[in-house]
């Protein structure tokens, strides 16, 4: 396994590369940031966008929203200090959490339009089960949903612009083609967020297309006929979950776990759903790396933390045993913990862990 010499990310990470220096895409886009990309010309070219569109329909532009620190910060830029009249929107999110509710009526109190939708529960549990069962992904309704819904949207209510948050890729580590491009398309989104598969192949039952549609994305004609864009905001600023957190905090009164999030040292990200520990659990199952490496990366990145001190902190709260919560997992799963544990020992990856008294051990050592 190689980990990066900067960061500690791991070449484990799907579609990450390195360069000859052992230093990963997602630091070498860090210095890059710095030294080479125009912010003023970029911030520019948002403000042209906006002057184009602002005011000619009813929303000029799509913010999704949770009532967490990234996207109540976006909404906030698009709304006052772009001038664009916004519509949030909210995908409910599975076993969605009291405190992302709270946190979401508290941003909304402050003057914001939002539409709620929530899927279809019996199908979206459908396809998380198929997700965590099939693909280690136990989020996986919620996650290939985000995309479809917002571009449905736009189509139907006639919405220039979409503006996501981060775009992963970039900044985390993984294409780099979406570097220097502001906008993107179905097929990228397809390509990412769903991995190139058709939501209809997640379920077994044959649904129909309607029941399906907030799944599906509209038709290329329907695209194509509403001309609009979609972006995302670490396009045109740099991007800073902790700065995001910090103003979400300050100015909308945004509220965190008691305590750090369990598999991380942080206790102000992804809030939404007990579901993430989950999610981020098996992905240190499948590839070594889990929430607190994660999180550490972009804190090193961000100079906040020294790549000595994330090893150690790392090497403390990486793939903590989500144990409080399995039985919810086994709840909304509808599982006993044989099965649930059969599906966790069918995706782990045998040539970093080896289990030890029932739970998965690493084999190996950050260094
Ligand atoms: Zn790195």
């Amino acid at each position: 396994m190689k980990i990066c010499k900067k960061c500690i990310m791991m070449d484990t990470r799907p579609r990450l590369q390195f360069d000859e220096n052992g230093v990963c895409a997602a630091c070498e886009w860090n210095e890059m940031k710095k030294e080479q990309i125009d912010w003023e010309s970029r911030y520019k070219e948002l403000q042209d966008l906006c002057a184009k569109i602002r005011g000619k329909q009813r929303y000029d532009c799509i913010v999704p929203v949770s009532g967490g620190k990234d996207s109540t910060y976006v909404a906030d830029k698009m709304k006052n200090e772009f001038g664009l009249n916004v519509l949030t929107v909210t995908i409910t999110p599975p076993l969605e959490t009291q405190l992302i509710q709270e946190n979401l009526k508290r941003f909304l109190d402050y003057g914001y339009d939002n539409i709620k939708i929530t899927p279809n529960p019996k199908i979206a549990r459908e396809i998380n089960k198929f997700g965590f069962v099939e693909q280690g992904r136990p989020m996986l309704s919620w996650t290939s949903c985000l995309n479809s819904v917002m571009f449905r949207l736009a189509v139907d209510f006639k919405i220039p612009l979409i503006m996501f948050g981060e775009e992963g890729e970039t900044e985390y580590g993984g294409l780099t083609e979406m570097r220097f491009v502001p906008y993107y398309d179905m097929d990228f989104a397809i390509k990412i967020y769903v991995e190139g598969n058709d939501p209809r192949s997640f379920v077994q039952k044959d649904y129909s297309e309607g029941e399906m549609s907030l799944w599906l994305f509209p038709s290329r004609q329907e695209i194509k006929e509403a001309d609009f864009k979609v972006a995302h905001w670490s396009y045109y600023e740099n991007w800073d979950p902790y700065v995001h957190y910090q103003f979400a905090s300050k100015n909308y009164g945004m509220q965190i776990h008691q305590g750090r999030n369990t598999g991380t040292y942080t206790d102000f990200g992804q809030l939404d759903t007990p579901l993430y520990e989950l999610h981020t659990y098996m992905m240190y199952l499948k590839f070594g790396f889990g929430r607190a490496l994660q999180d550490a990366c972009i804190d090193i990145r961000a100079g906040r933390l020294t790549r000595e001190k994330a090893v150690d902190i790392v090497t403390k709260y990486d793939g903590e045993y989500p144990e409080e919560n399995i039985p919810v997992f086994l709840d909304y799963y509808e599982m006993d913990k044989k099965e649930f544990d059969t599906v966790l020992d069918r995706h782990v990856n045998k040539d970093l862990f080896k289990k030890v008294d029932g739970i998965w051990r690493p084999t190996f050592t950050i260094a």
